[in-house]
């Protein structure tokens, strides 16, 4: 018995081959703009922290900063990574456009770089075409000290833009989306800017708003952008893997509190579409309890919940030890 197989017939959206992996470079403005974006927040952290530290930080601002870190911190987690990106679950449409916005708030880009960048992570893992990996620098020390500066940082300082067209077709189709993404630039004020006025009328002063726009602006934006960079550094270089996936994402537990679950990166490699990424019982997964509680809400449907059959056919046996 013979088998044909037919060649699916070029579309309007395959018309030759894959689109191009990098759309057109970011434009000289574009790009000091992120690097300062970047940068500025990294080195208040870095330098103004420690002479601070004591001085001018009061209850409101770590109230504030705390508030805004979930904010944000959620908003990447359960909005731009584990529903736009993996569609882990399905949302009502206010959530939805909640989502996206609460996800602009942590300066790490548009939503719809953010997910272009993320899907190719995932169809390239750590291997070439991959955005963030560590190990494209080789595996001696200083190979991997490149790697770990490439995968955590210095990747945000490149020109390359993934290309949207190809990896995030369903965003761009979608105008809710494309109009939160026009509007970048305005929540990224509003992220450092919301602060410094809830600071100013809370304590009713111009210092409480300025100490409440930088610990609860600058400096809660660069620890978050630490926090997330380090899921595809730190995530993808040390930890265990006692799931199969088919790159070096590891689970690194002392940080599951601070990235809101993302830090158990091994089941999220070996199951991207899972909305837990802590599956086992003592895994702290924040983004995971909060979208079960929309779900009991009926906010969010559809939740793609680990069952023991999946967590079964990729964990890790002892005979492939
Ligand atoms: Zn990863
Ligand atoms: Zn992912």
């Amino acid at each position: 018995m013979t088998t044909t197989v037919e060649t699916p017939a070029p579309t309007e959206e395959t018309p030759r081959g894959p689109k191009p992996m990098l759309g057109e470079p970011r434009s000289t403005t574009a790009h000091i703009t992120i690097c300062a974006f970047v940068i500025i927040p990294t080195l208040v952290l870095i330098a103004a922290v420690p002479l601070a530290w004591g001085w001018g930080l009061s209850w409101v601002d770590i109230g504030l900063a705390v508030f805004f870190y979930y904010l944000s911190g959620l908003g990447v987690t359960i909005g731009f990574h584990r529903h736009f990106t993996h569609g882990s679950f399905k949302a009502k449409r206010p959530v939805r456009i909640g989502l996206a916005v609460a996800g602009m708030m942590a300066v790490q880009g548009s939503i719809l770089h953010w997910v272009a960048d993320h899907r190719r992570h995932h169809a390239f893992s750590d291997k070439e075409g991959d955005p963030h990996s560590p190990w494209l620098h080789g595996t001696t020390p200083w190979g991997l000290t490149k790697g770990f500066w490439h995968a955590h940082m210095g990747w945000t300082l490149n020109r390359d833009k993934t290309n949207a067209e190809r990896f995030a077709p369903d965003l761009l189709a979608d105008n809710d989306i494309k109009l939160v993404d026009k509007y970048f630039s305005l929540f990224t004020v509003a992220t450092f800017v919301l602060p410094g006025v809830l600071g100013g009328l809370i304590t009713w002063s111009w210092w409480g708003a300025l100490t409440a726009f930088f610990w609860a602006g600058i400096v809660r934006v660069g620890f978050l952008h630490h926090v997330t960079w380090s899921t595809n550094s730190i995530c993808h270089l040390i930890g265990d893997r006692p799931f199969k996936s088919k790159d070096k994402a590891a689970n690194f537990w002392p940080l599951a509190i601070l990235s809101f679950g993302e830090s158990w990166h091994n089941l999220h490699h070996a199951d991207p579409t899972s909305a837990r990424h802590g599956v086992k019982r003592w895994q702290l997964d924040t983004s995971a309890r909060i979208i079960w509680i929309f779900e009991k809400f009926g906010w969010v449907h559809s939740v793609r919940w680990p069952s023991e059959q999946r967590l079964a056919r990729i964990t890790v046996t002892e005979a492939a030890h």
